[in-house]
Formats: C-alpha cells, structure tokens, sequence
C-alpha cells in the first residue's frame, strides 16, 4: 500500500511554486481557483475538498505566475486549473493573460473546466477574458456521461471559433462501458467537442469502485474505438501517473504496453514499458493492484 492515498500521482514534487506545477516542459499548470460547482465522487484532486491539502496545494499569486512563465523560455502553454479554473477569480486571469499576452514564448492558454457543463452560461462570463487573450484557446472540457452533451452546451461549442476538446476518466459503474462512450463520443462531435484524453481512474483513496484493470479499460477504449472515425479517435487512453504520462497502447495476454508521451525524466519520452494488465496502476514503475477494496503493491 502506497502511503499516498490522496496523492497517488506524487503532485506533491511538481510543485515549483504555490499553486503552479511544472512537470513536463512545455506547460506550466496554474491552480486558479479551488472550488468547483459540484464536487465529483472521483475527484483525483480530492484532497482539495478533504482537509488532506498538500503544503503547495494553493491558488497561485498572479505575479508568481507571470514571474515563473517570463523566466521559463522552455514553456509553450499555461493550464488554468484547480478546482476550476471557470470559477477563478476573474481580476486574476485578467492579469495573467494580459502578461502572457506579451511573452513570445508562450504559444497557447487552457482552461480546465467541469463547471461549463454543469452551467454552461458561464461561458459568456468569461468570454471577455477569453477575447482578450492573443494566444490560442482551448477549452478542456470534464466529461463523463452523453447527458452532460447537452443542448446548451452545444449552442455555444458548435460555433467554431476556439478548440473546444473533452478529457473523460473512465469510471466502472459511470461510463466504463463502450455502449454509453460511443453514445457520449458521437454527440461530441456532432457538436465540435474533439476526444483528448481518455484517462485511466487515478486509484486515490475513496475511488476504489470506479477503477478498471489496464486490461478491462483498454479493451473498452478499443471496443468504442472501433466504431469511431480515424479523426474522432486520435484521443489516447492514458494514465497520469508519477513518472509521467503514459498512454497504454496494447494488451497481449497478461502483459500490458505503456508508451511514454510525456516524461517527468525526458530520457524516458517515447520509451515502451511492460507491466501486469491485471494491474491497475504503477508507483515508481511498479504495478499496483485492487484486492479486497485496498489498493495494493504486490499480487
Ligand atoms: S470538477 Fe474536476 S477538480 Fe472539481 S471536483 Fe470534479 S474532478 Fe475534481
């Protein structure tokens, strides 16, 4: 058993700054807010909620937030998160993406958002803040359920003018199965909400009942992939785990193959790993297990 229960991913050593993590070069992720409209059951974040903060969990001070980006000519992309970054103080995006406005470097801002589907209205609050910016825009948008593709949501998405793309985990007993993805993937993009990430449930403390085995989830993913078009299924299927972000890419027999896209040691971007596809998630490269609802390190 990790002794991370609410920080499975080690976030903890992302941290460059209250509320700013840099974990891979190119993007700087800022907490911008720390509320979000309705708390979610499966929240990997959900330390946040639950008195169980880490020391930097925090919403990042604007000024450090330009400060780290200015000095960072690596970065090419700032993500306002949280919490939700729709609910961020407004007077503060304004700041940051006014000074963005002006690094070179930066190529492109997004917003994590779970609140714009909850209420999607809020969009035209922040549209302002969201014209002002001369970066390219991308709306990350938490989705789950074909419901939450509602028809308000789709007035405002299928107007064109910015990315708007989807990042579902895939919960057992919410949406793991591939009748309810294929239904909630065609009405994405009947009104141009692309697939980004598909990811593999973060096995924190509490979401014992919503996760899958490598194998069970990717054979999920493969089975709605199928009846998707080339371009609607370039989303990957991945985990956001400790070492970085790995997409898993095949399954034969016991064995599962991970592919690194992102790496926090950069040696290890592109590499192929071998784990247990019974596993459900890797500490340190090493599989972790579900036994007898207690995640587990050994089989
Ligand atoms: S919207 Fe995102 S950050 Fe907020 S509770 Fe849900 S999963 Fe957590």
């Amino acid at each position: 058993m990790v002794d991370r229960e609410f920080d499975v991913a080690n976030e903890e050593s992302n941290y460059v700054g209250e509320g700013m993590q840099h974990k891979y070069e190119p993007t700087l992720v800022v907490i911008s807010s720390e509320e979000c409209l309705k708390i979610c059951e499966w929240c990997f974040r959900g330390r946040l909620f639950q008195d169980k903060r880490l020391e930097k969990d925090k919403i990042a001070d604007p000024k450090e937030v330009v400060k780290y980006a200015k000095n960072h000519p690596e970065l090419r992309s700032i993500l306002f998160t949280g919490g939700d970054s729709f609910l961020a103080d407004k007077e503060s995006l304004r700041y940051m993406i006014s000074e963005i406005n002006k690094m070179d470097h930066i190529i492109s801002i997004r917003f994590g958002t779970r609140a714009m589907v909850h209420q999607p209205e809020l969009y035209y609050e922040m549209k302002e803040l969201i014209e002002l910016s001369t970066k390219v825009v991308y709306f990350i948008l938490h989705i789950i359920k074909p419901e939450e593709v509602s028809k308000e949501l789709c007035e405002i998405t299928s107007k064109g003018k910015y990315f708007f793309l989807a990042q579902s985990p895939l919960l057992k007993t919410l949406n793991a199965d591939s009748k309810i993805l294929m239904e909630m993937y065609q009405k994405m993009s009947r009104c141009n909400i692309n697939p980004y990430y598909m990811f593999h449930c973060r096995p924190v403390e509490g979401n014992q009942k919503f996760v899958t085995t490598f194998k069970e989830g990717y054979e999920i993913v493969e089975a709605t992939k199928r009846t998707m078009s080339g371009i609607n299924k370039r989303f990957r299927y991945s985990l956001s785990c400790d070492m970085g972000k790995l997409e898993v890419v095949g399954i034969e027999g016991d064995k599962a193959y991970l592919r690194f896209h992102q790496a926090k040691d950069p040696k290890n971007l592109g590499k192929i790993i071998t784990t247990d596809a019974n596993a459900i998630w890797l500490v340190d490269g090493e599989p972790m297990y579900l036994k007898d609802g207690k995640y587990i390190m050994e089989k």
